[in-house]
């Protein structure tokens, strides 16, 4: 039997073939078959190490024979041979998954050498100085990487003996330090591992290729993958390469450069080298390194060579490119190329200047830019300088981008007091809840010990903008004290901290911020994005301040005004709890009455703030504990105000406990038990729009959505309610208003049923929060206190809450889009859950068909860009 191919050696390959090569290994053989000078090599598939999992945890012999066998082609290639005293092949045992990865294995240098094959290289090199030098760095890299002996082992003994002979740098060792440091090296890793340091080349090699495939499985990279959206079963591949020497003396040397500058996007090399030296010595920092373009007065021909070679991949592959190399004795080797990494100001730059410059196409353009990354350009960020020199006091998860500086309060009212004294504040919580959210607003950051990414921090500060560190449990509360804790340093109330809500960072002093620039090239950037794209992109927004934010950054309408952030001002919390709490109709309209003129008044500021753009209110949703009274103190005071007793009040509150209030008595069946909620809401609504129009020659339409729909009765129910209140106030104004009554999805049951439901609505919009909830069954309060236990078995790979479980859960969206058509085949759809923000999630509803998307307005530029990208990949009409 024909067995499967698993090694390919670096000719056999090319840039296509990245899913099963890995990037680096896939562009190694691109850069073979271009013919630059590259040391050959083979590369172990992705599907060698998906088959090593599935072994359980085994290389077997099929595959070993198979790497036997492309080690003997490169002996022929090399003309060297592995484990040879005469003229011994060294090779680099190198990782490389299809995206690059934090997180996985280190590279092993000169793997291959033992006690008689650095005498063999010695000789042949005729330099045993760089012989013991590359047995000791090989020594430490496989006890470190390969075995997991702590590295600082032997930078102890390394410095030791740098110290006992006063030598400055690692370049300041003679052979004979080297072969000192090389004994010590192996006993260090005999006392640890008990037994002698492997001498034989084929078994460092194999055990160096499993530690490869076993780091795709470390925490670290299962926690990198999860975070950047990486399948846990794409698997790595392993590159082992021959090695060449940038530590052979003062014509060698090591570098990595960049065609373009990847912090500014400047069309001009950029880079760094250090002579004679190898690997990783150029980021360890143990020398500084020269900047590239020094290399043209040290080594001129190979400078030239490299700065054609670069230009000459960066035409190829159509993007910057982000290179390593060496040379070796005044010969010129690649080693690496791939698309650099940049910032997102440089990625606009690049994408743009590509344009003009003729090497791209827009549509090509506008795929060269992460989405995700627009956000750092809508938030503030720290002075570099500044930060240089900032320490670090405690890290949590990194729930709302941007950077802030300020003061400490551990309260919202404190938080909203000395704001409005002018402070700059950090509102630091145990957790925070809707009470909070004055001080929310009033704080440049915030932090909490508790809670996820979905969190009610995190989520409310993403709509805000505002940066949040979320779940920082290195940090102590004692909000009695006004004090927290972290390694045992206090941080009292007025004292500054800085917090970075783009890496989790917290800083224990005050740190200056910039606000961002937003150049010229994001608007000529967003302006393709425009242009491209089909599906629109709304926004949502509770006030005319958001609605005017999400204005400036694109939003052409509102896809979600939650009607019940209206009501956590301070000023409305007793009317809205009376409203709540009141046993008999009479009373709970004479609360509506008083919320009334506040909610007609939201509406106009909102209708203002987005002119002719279409508006979608949704009505009263939540569940009702959220607004309910807690402490006696405000039962009391409420009670006063309402004229009953406090015990009466308190049993009334007490009987409104619910088990389960995500699944009680919320959303359209408050509307069910008392439709004079609906009948004001209606009325405000209605009347702000009549109102402005009056005033404005603005087309107001406005979109009344019902939300928790489960049912088409139910439906009927509340829409007759609206539409006989909404009939009556517009034939009673003289003026035309049209008016349009939809539902929200939110519900699979709704979804199951959206073919009946569209019978009554004219719009839907999908409410993916709570429809990823009742799909799965689990809350997303509660998710984060499970998931990664799911993450951990390999159950689930991301959040649903924050990337749309498309089989799942997307199957219900689509499925009901299809439905609805049937029955209204110009039925409005669109989504305005957490994931009209997410790029993923946004090419998925993008092929779905639907009209727009609605997120929090930072997000806004995020789906514009997304939305576009989807369009370039999978064009409809
Ligand atoms: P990373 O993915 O962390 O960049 P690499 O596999 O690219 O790791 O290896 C890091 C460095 O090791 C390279 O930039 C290069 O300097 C050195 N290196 C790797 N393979 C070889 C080789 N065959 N010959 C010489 N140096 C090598
Ligand atoms: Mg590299
Ligand atoms: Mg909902």
């Amino acid at each position: 039997m024909e067995s499967k191919k698993y090694v390919y050696l670096f000719r056999e390959g090319n840039a296509s073939m990245r899913n099963l090569l890995g990037g680096k290994g896939a562009n190694l053989a691109e850069m073979t078959n271009l013919g630059i000078p590259v040391p050959q090599g083979f590369t172990v598939s992705t599907e060698a190490c998906t088959k090593y999992y599935e072994d359980g945890k085994k290389l077997v012999e099929e595959v070993v024979d198979q790497i036997y066998n492309s080690l003997n082609e490169l002996e022929k290639v090399t003309e060297k041979k592995f484990g040879s005293i005469d003229n011994p092949l060294l090779v680099s045992v190198r990782s490389g998954a299809r995206v690059s990865m934090p997180g996985m294995m280190d590279t092993i240098l000169n793997l291959g050498l033992n006690d008689q094959t650095v005498e063999g290289l010695a000789r042949l090199t005729n330099n045993e100085r760089f012989a013991y030098d590359s047995y000791r760095r090989f020594i430490q890299m496989f006890s470190d990487v390969v075995m997991g002996i702590d590295k600082r082992k032997f930078e102890d003994v390394l410095d030791e003996v740098k110290e006992s002979i006063g030598a400055k740098f690692d370049t300041d060792l003679k052979s004979s330090d080297l072969k000192l440091i090389v004994n010590k090296f192996k006993e260090i890793y005999k006392k640890e591992m008990g037994e002698d340091f492997p001498e034989e080349p084929r078994k460092q090699l194999i055990a160096a290729i499993t530690a490869v495939f076993s780091s795709w499985d470390n925490p670290r990279a299962i926690v990198y993958r999860r975070l950047n959206d990486i399948p846990g079963d794409w698997g790595t591949a392993v590159n082992v390469q021959s090695m060449v020497f940038g530590n052979m003396g003062q014509t060698s040397g090591t570098g990595v450069a960049f065609t373009r500058n990847p912090a500014t996007g400047e069309n001009a090399i950029f880079g760094e080298y250090l002579i004679n030296a190898q690997g990783e010595d150029v980021v360890a920092g143990i020398r500084t390194p020269q900047p590239i373009t020094k290399l043209k007065e040290d080594l001129p021909e190979c400078y030239e060579q490299f700065i054609n070679i670069a230009s000459n991949l960066e035409n190829h592959y159509k993007d910057m490119q982000d290179m390593e190399f060496t040379i070796e004795q005044g010969k010129l080797y690649f080693l690496q190329t791939r698309n650099g990494k940049r910032t997102a100001q440089a990625a606009l730059k690049i994408a743009v200047d590509m344009v003009s410059e003729g090497l791209i196409t827009k549509e090509e353009a506008i795929l060269k830019v992460d989405p995700k990354q627009l956000d750092t350009l809508l938030h503030p960020n720290f002075d570099v300088e500044e930060l240089k020199s900032a320490k670090v006091i405690a890290k949590g998860l990194p729930a709302s981008p941007g950077a802030a500086c300020g003061k400490v309060y551990f309260t919202a009212e404190e938080a909203k007091l000395h704001h409005e004294l002018g402070e700059k504040v950090i509102l630091v919580r145990q957790e925070t809840s809707p009470e909070d959210i004055e001080g929310m607003v009033a704080a440049e950051g915030i932090l909490t010990v508790r809670g996820g990414m979905t969190s009610h921090a995190a989520v409310v500060a993403r709509g805000m903008g505002t940066c949040c560190v979320a779940g920082c449990g290195d940090i102590k509360v004692i909000e009695a004290k006004r004090t927290f804790e972290v390694n045992g340093e206090s941080y009292n109330e007025g004292d500054y901290i800085s917090l970075d809500g783009t890496t989790g960072y917290v800083y224990g002093q005050a740190i200056k911020t910039v606000d961002p620039e937003i150049s010229g090239y994001f608007g000529t950037f967003m302006g393709w994005a425009d242009e491209l794209r089909v599906m629109k992109v709304r926004t949502n927004a509770d006030t005319p301040r958001d609605a005017r934010q999400a204005v400036k950054f694109g939003a052409e309408g509102i896809g979600l005004c939650r009607t019940e952030h209206m009501f956590f001002d301070e000023d409305r919390i007793p009317a809205v709890r009376e409203m709540i709490v009141a046993d008999a109709e009479e009373q709970r309209r004479k609360a509506l009455e008083k919320l009334l003129p506040m909610q007609r008044e939201d509406f106009i500021g909102i209708y203002e703030a987005m002119e002719d753009r279409p508006v979608t209110i949704r009505f009263l949703d939540p569940p009702l504990h959220e607004f309910l009274p807690t402490e006696d103190e405000d039962i009391e005071e409420l009670a006063k105000d309402m004229g009953i007793s406090f015990e009466h009040l308190k049993l009334t509150v007490e009987s409104l406990h619910e088990f389960n209030p995500m699944m009680g008595h919320r959303g359209c069946r408050l509307t069910v038990s008392y439709p004079e909620i609906a009948e004001m809401q209606t009325r405000a609504v209605i009347e702000a729009a009549l109102d402005v129009k009056k005033r404005k020659e603005y087309n107001i339409v406005p979109e009344i959505m019902i939300p928790l729909i489960g049912e088409i009765k139910e439906l009927a129910f509340v829409k007759e309610i609206v539409v006989s209140t909404a009939d009556e106030i517009i034939a009673n104004s003289g003026m035309e208003l049209k008016y349009h009554v939809g539902t929200m999805i939110e519900i699979p049951r709704a979804a199951i049923t959206a073919d009946e439901i569209a019978k009554e609505a004219d719009f839907f919009s999908f409410g993916t929060n709570d429809l990823t909830q009742m799909s799965f069954g689990f809350s997303r309060d509660d998710a984060g206190k499970f998931l990664n236990d799911y993450y951990d078995k390999k159950i689930y790979d991301f959040d649903p809450f924050q990337k749309l479980d498309q089989f799942g859960v997307g199957k219900l969206v689509k499925m009901a889009c299809e439905l609805g058509r049937k029955t209204r085949p110009d039925i409005k759809l669109g989504i305005c859950g957490e994931h009209g923000g997410d790029p993923s999630s946004v090419e998925f509803f993008h092929n779905t068909g639907l009209n727009y998307v609605s997120c929090s307005p930072f997000r806004v530029p995020v789906a514009r860009l997304a939305a576009a990208q989807a369009q370039v990949k999978n064009p409809r009409k």
